[in-house]
């Protein structure tokens, strides 16, 4: 009996373990469902001046205060046109990833060469129409375009990206860590996504919680993990509707 109960502390204990470690077995198919994730340093009581009905999420907001970041373009970074059929899609939440290049990136490296070397291996090894993510950030907090945004994203994982607006750190964040100025482009683009297109901060999550994955990289997950992230994206939308500052 004693044996038995033991046992059975064993299996929950190892159940628990498994669930904080791959909290993906619990969130895996919900991909368009809008989850509240614990982010300790968030707090969603605060009002933003604004609010996020589910309903309007995925569509334009044109009175948007929270001003556009600059973002390099396609034409500016020599991109081609989509290569093929497009998944039509409504953004409805916001997903980051590393670009887990082989070696970390350097300052030395031309990011639009590196874009461009994405795109042609994504077209030529995966069949991929364009680059898998809507948008990218390099060492120096550039923004770069890349898959129109209103078109469902690809993956090499078994999650289902539908919805999901994907934004990236170019380099490998399990080998280097994310520049400052990387994280103020990052939370400055994702205050105006968020603003822009009607999608609730408290959506913003890593690639990891969907599939196990060590996307976005050790070294850059905690930031979104703890709500840093959502955190500083919340901030910003307070100070541009406190100020009434127009776009
Ligand atoms: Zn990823």
């Amino acid at each position: 009996m004693e044996l038995l109960t033991r046992k059975c502390l064993l299996a929950l204990g190892f159940c628990v373990v498994m669930l904080s470690v791959f909290p993906s077995l619990m969130n895996g198919a919900e991909s368009h469902q809008v989850t509240q994730r614990v982010r300790p340093m968030v707090s969603r009581d605060e009002p933003l001046g604004r609010i996020f009905p589910p309903e309007t999420a995925g569509t334009t907001n044109s009175a948007a205060r929270v001003k556009r970041p600059f973002t390099v373009t396609k034409a500016m970074w020599g991109g081609q046109e989509s290569s093929g059929p497009l998944r039509h899609h409504r953004p409805l939440r916001i997903t980051l990833h590393h670009e887990g290049s082989p070696k970390p990136l350097t300052p030395s490296e031309d990011p639009k060469q590196l874009l461009r070397n994405l795109q042609s291996w994504g077209f030529r090894a995966k069949g991929w129409p364009d680059i898998p993510y809507h948008f990218l950030i390099d060492l120096e907090g550039n923004i770069y375009e890349a898959r129109d945004l209103w078109a469902v994203g690809d993956t090499n994982t078994q999650y289902d990206p539908t919805g999901h607006l994907l934004v990236t750190l170019m380099g490998n964040y399990e080998l280097q860590t994310p520049t400052l100025r990387q994280l103020e482009s990052l939370c400055d683009f994702l205050a105006w996504l968020c603003d822009y297109y009607n999608i609730d901060p408290s959506t913003i999550a890593c690639h990891r919680e969907f599939v196990l994955t060590a996307c976005p990289g050790k070294y850059f997950a905690p930031y979104v993990l703890s709500g840093y992230v959502e955190a500083e994206v919340r901030k910003r939308i307070r100070a541009a509707y406190s100020t009434g500052q127009a776009k």
